[in-house]
C-alpha cells in the first residue's frame, strides 16, 4: 500500500470515528463500549422510534435508585416508574407490578401480565386468574387478599409471547426485591418461567414440580402455571397435590 493510500485510510478511519463519537456524545452517551463493562450501557432512540435501552436490571441495581433502597411496596413501584429497562416496555398499557396483602405468609410468582392483566393493570385476572382465584379461595380457604401476586416480568410479552432471557434478567431484581419486602415464608412459583427465574435453573417444571425447594431460605413449591392447566385439565389433580403440600406447610403440620 502507498503511503498516500495509507494516509487516506486512516484519515477516513478518523472520521468515521469521530462522527460514531460524536452521535454517542449528542446521545448523552460518555463512556466508551469496553470502559466500564459492568457499569450502565444506554442506547439512544434511533429515528424517534422508542427503544429500549440496553440497561440491565443489574445495573439498576448497582447505581443509586428509587427502586434500590425501597423500604415499602409503594416505594418499590414508585422506584419502578415508567420502567424502560426491556424492550416490554413498548408493547404495555399498564405495567402490571403485584397485588394483595404485602405482609403475606404465601406469595405466587407467575410469568408475565396477559392481555386482561395488561389492560386492568393487575396480575391474574384473566381466567387463568379466575383458576389461580379458585385454588386460594376453594382450594386453601384463603382469600386473595390474604396472599400476595406478582409475576417475573411485569410488563405483557406481544401476543402472549413466553418472556426471553433478556427480560427476564431486566424485571427479576423487582421481584427479588417485592420478595424481600413482602418476607413470605412461602411462595408457590407458577410455571417454567417463573420457577426457572426463582431456581436460577433450567429444570423443567415436571421435574421440579411438587417439591420443596429454597429460595433465599424460603419454602418455594414449584407447580404448574394455571394457563397450562386451562389447556390440560387432567393436570388439575396435580397441582392439587402440591397445593395440599402448601397448605400443610401453612398449618404447621409437616413435621
Ligand atoms: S418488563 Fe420489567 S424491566 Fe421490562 S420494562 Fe417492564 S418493568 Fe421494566
Amino acid at each position: 500500500m502507498s503511503e498516500d493510500s495509507e494516509t487516506r485510510e486512516i484519515d477516513s478511519l478518523v472520521t468515521s470515528l469521530r462522527r460514531h463519537l460524536e452521535r454517542r456524545q449528542r446521545a448523552g452517551i460518555r463512556i466508551l463500549p469496553n470502559e466500564m463493562p459492568n457499569k450502565q450501557r444506554t442506547m439512544p432512540a434511533i429515528g424517534g422510534q422508542e427503544k429500549a435501552p440496553q440497561r440491565t436490571a443489574g445495573d439498576l441495581f448497582s447505581e443509586p435508585s428509587p427502586a434500590l433502597g425501597a423500604k415499602t411496596l409503594e416505594e418499590l413501584r414508585a422506584g419502578i416508574g415508567d420502567c424502560r429497562l426491556c424492550k416490554l416496555c413498548s408493547g404495555r398499557t399498564n405495567l402490571v407490578f403485584g397485588v394483595g396483602n404485602p405482609h403475606a405468609r404465601l406469595m405466587f410468582v407467575g410469568e408475565g401480565p396477559g392481555r386482561d392483566e395488561d389492560l386492568q393493570g393487575e396480575p391474574f385476572v384473566g381466567r387463568a386468574g379466575q383458576l389461580l382465584n379458585d385454588i386460594i379461595t376453594k382450594g386453601m380457604g384463603l382469600k386473595r387478599e390474604d396472599v400476595y401476586i406478582a409475576n417475573v416480568v411485569k410488563c405483557r410479552p406481544p401476543d402472549n409471547r413466553n418472556p426471553e432471557p433478556d427480560e427476564v434478567a431486566a424485571c427479576e431484581p423487582f421481584l427479588k426485591k417485592q420478595i424481600d419486602l413482602v418476607k413470605p415464608e412461602i411462595i408457590v412459583g407458577l410455571g417454567k418461567f417463573a420457577v426457572q427465574a426463582l431456581l436460577q435453573s433450567k429444570a423443567p417444571i415436571t421435574k421440579v414440580r411438587g417439591q420443596w425447594h429454597r429460595y433465599h431460605g424460603i419454602k418455594l413449591m414449584p407447580t404448574f402455571h394455571p394457563a397450562y392447566l386451562l389447556r390440560n385439565p387432567a393436570d388439575k389433580k396435580l397441582v392439587w397435590e402440591d397445593i395440599k403440600k402448601v397448605i400443610k406447610e401453612l398449618r404447621g403440620e409437616n413435621g
